[in-house]
């Protein structure tokens, strides 16, 4: 299996690691790393690989299996083979931006409390899409609460508990916004401020900035249709 290195410390932007396979599609697997793989909306990392004279771009990186991570070069360059020692080097830049987008959803899921039904990150904007029959008169007003969130330069932590624990705590999946799935054996809780200031609470799997001033400015787009109950609202990084 592949170490996630990002979930221990996702302000991690460079490692050693060692080449254990390649993919049947060609993606290199490393024995650990930074590199965060698409999924629960969020983009893949991209960065480069070196290893003695050489410098492989990386485009994306996947998931590979339940427990492996590719990284897909971005151009069809020779490949370190097996047991070379490599150092990874994200393109922090974009991935910080995936981790300020990230962060700001999840507060906006707690300035629209509402079922969501889906979402996407990117490095400027990001949206959710949320059970909504009728569009919030006043979007402006929820702009400012959510900068007024940000501003408070809360704390954003991550938890573990077991699904043993979960369901032993009923009051504790009241305080989520969603129902985490259960039968991996854990589940990894993302807390935004803590203790009596605690906001939010929720199972997920990405990268987050530790605090939320760090997310800056975030000015919110056009509510979009969705289907007859679905409205999408998109946010964006001002700076
Ligand atoms: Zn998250």
């Amino acid at each position: 299996m592949t170490a996630l290195l990002f979930r221990d410390d996702p302000y991690q932007a460079e490692a050693e690691a060692v080449v254990v396979g390649h993919s049947a599609e060609g993606a290199i697997i490393l024995d650990r790393t930074v590199f965060y793989p698409t999924g629960g909306g969020q983009p893949g990392d991209s960065g480069h690989l070196l290893w003695e004279d050489k410098k492989l771009p990386i485009a994306t990186a996947v998931k590979i299996g339940s427990d492996q991570i590719g990284l897909v070069a971005a151009e069809p360059l020779l490949m370190p083979a097996v047991g070379t020692m490599v150092r990874q080097v994200l393109d922090w830049k974009r991935r910080h931006r995936h981790m300020r987008v990230h962060t700001a959803l999840h507060l906006l899921s707690v300035v629209i409390p509402l079922p969501v039904t889906g979402g996407q990150i990117g490095a400027d904007k990001g949206r959710l899409d949320f059970l909504m029959p009728e569009v919030p008169s006043d979007m402006q007003a929820i702009e400012d609460a959510l900068n007024r969130l940000i501003d408070r330069d809360l704390a954003v932590t991550e938890s573990w508990i077991t699904d043993e624990e979960l369901l032993a705590n009923p009051g504790l999946v009241k305080t989520m916004s969603v129902m985490p799935p259960t039968g991996q054996g854990r589940v990894r809780l993302v807390r935004i401020g803590t203790g009596s200031g605690q906001i939010d609470l929720q199972p997920c799997g990405g990268t987050h900035v530790s605090r939320t001033a760090e997310i800056g400015r975030i000015a919110l787009g056009k509510v979009e249709n969705k289907g007859r109950q679905n409205r999408r609202v998109s946010l964006s990084l001002v700076d």
